[in-house]
Order: C-alpha cells, then structure tokens, then sequence
C-alpha cells in the first residue's frame, strides 16, 4: 500500500504570521519557519487520498506553494474564518476532478457554508466552473467513515461557541494522526479515541492563557495524557519564534511550521 504523506500547509493562529500592522521580531523575522498561513494540513498518497482538511483564507498560495495538484476529498473543522474562507477556489480541484467534491463537516458548519456559498450547494444555481459539492454530514459521534484506506473518526472538542472537530485517521486499526487545530479541551470521546495515537497535531497558541484556545503547557499535557507517541503543536501565534519555541519543548514535542511534511506510520525526518 502506497504511504500516506502529511503536508502541514499552514501552522498559523486566525491572524496569521506575520500580523498586519505588527512589527514585533517574529513579525519581522526572515526565518521562513517564522510565516505562518493559517492551519490547515493536506494528506496524500497519489493515488485514493489526496484528502484537504479545511480551506483557510490562504488556500491558493498554500497549494501553490506546497505544490497540491489533487484534492478529491475535503473535511472541515469548524465554520471560522480562519478555516473557511478560502471555499471558492476548491473550484480548480472540481475543474480538474470533472467531478462533485466531497465535503465533510458538522450540519452547523454546513448551515453556514449554505449562507456564504449557497451556489455551491445548489445545482440550480450551478454555473460552469463554480465549485459543485457533494455534502457528507459526519456521522454519529464516535463513528468512522474511511476515504480509501484511511479511517476517518470525527472529534467533537471544546473551542469556544464553536461547533469544533478535529479528525482521528487510522489504518489497519494503527490511530497514526490525530489533527486537532482549534480547542480549548479535548471531549472525553476524544479524549478515548485517541489514546495511544502515535502522532497528535494540536492548538498549542501561546503561553499566555485563553479563552477557546490551548496554552503551550495544556497542548503538552494533553499529548501526554493521551499518551500521544509524539506532539506537534500547531494553530501558534507571533509571541515567540519558531526556533525559540521548539527549543524549549520537551523530547518527542515539536513545532509545526507551514512546509513541514511526514509520512504516516513513520518517524519525523
Ligand atoms: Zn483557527
Ligand atoms: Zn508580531
Ligand atoms: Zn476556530
């Protein structure tokens, strides 16, 4: 079986790195790892997974950079900005694809990609080359659906007034990726879905406390109370840099940075 490589195409928080109008060291940095588009990940295997997860504001330049020719399966995390708004130019991929994309989200996430993109949704409305969908409401909590060999196990997690998910995937019952960008608290589905999973990507925003978001120090610790194999931290902010954080982490932690790619099942590069 072809192996699955995850590309982490942006590592950002909802303002991105660096912040209009800041001119703070990170802001201003030249470090590469220091620019951070908003989250987002990509999983492919060239063949049945070339699977997008959320379609941030950045997508284009994200695609272009990372150089994602293929999407044919989308999943969404929740219905902000930050992790939406890039929806319409998934239209390429249909173009290319000549076929409907399929989406899976939460119903609340649907009610306001209806709002913003009824057109998509709509085949009465359809026009040549818009975006066409095919909508998957996720399943059942605790439930799975796969998209070629990979399992796929929605998350319901804790993120403010948001409906949030993140996604388990698993393949021939190994837990290899949790991707969980936005929360406050793991759910204890969560919690016990992915407990023993051997690589947790996960909101690590700032040491500073909030109110939707994990700390530094509660990202840490929830990879070690689920006993996460190895913890990314993702979703960061312009507080520290790159390199400054991923000096102070611990053995098995590591930052996220836009670029950064693994391949499922096997160790970090
Ligand atoms: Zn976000
Ligand atoms: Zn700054
Ligand atoms: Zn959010």
């Amino acid at each position: 079986m072809a192996p699955v490589t995850v590309t982490i195409l942006g590592s950002g928080t909802s303002q991105g790195v660096p912040m209009l109008t800041c001119t703070c060291p990170v802001c201003t940095s030249t470090n590469p790892k220091d620019k951070r588009t908003r989250s987002s990940i990509y999983l492919n295997d060239g063949d049945e997974v070339a699977i997008l997860v959320d379609t941030t504001p950045e997508l284009r330049v994200q695609c272009l950079a990372q150089g994602v020719t293929r999407v044919t399966t989308v999943l969404l995390t929740h219905a902000h900005a930050d992790h939406l708004f890039g929806f319409d130019d998934l239209r390429c991929f249909c173009m290319a694809n000549k076929a409907r994309m399929p989406i899976h989200a939460s119903e609340e996430t649907f009610a306001v990609l209806r709002r913003s993109y009824g057109y998509a949704f709509d085949p009465g409305m359809h026009v040549h080359g818009y975006v066409r969908t095919d909508a998957f409401p996720f399943p059942p909590v605790g439930e799975s659906f796969s998209v070629g060999p990979l399992e796929i196990t929605p998350l319901p997690v804790v993120h403010g007034r948001a409906v949030t998910h993140g996604f388990l995937f698993r393949r021939d019952g190994r837990k290899l990726l949790a991707y969980i960008p936005d929360c406050k608290v793991l759910s204890e589905t969560a919690r016990e879905a992915i407990r023993g999973v051997e690589r947790l990507v996960i909101d690590g925003l700032r040491d500073e406390p909030h109110d939707t978001h994990m700390t530094i120090r509660e990202a840490l610790a929830a990879g070690r109370e689920v006993d996460a194999g190895e913890t990314i931290l993702t979703h960061l902010t312009h507080h520290k840099s790159h390199a400054d954080r991923e000096a102070e982490l611990p053995p098995g932690c590591r930052v996220a940075y836009d670029g950064m790619r693994f391949t499922l099942g096997e160790p970090l590069a």
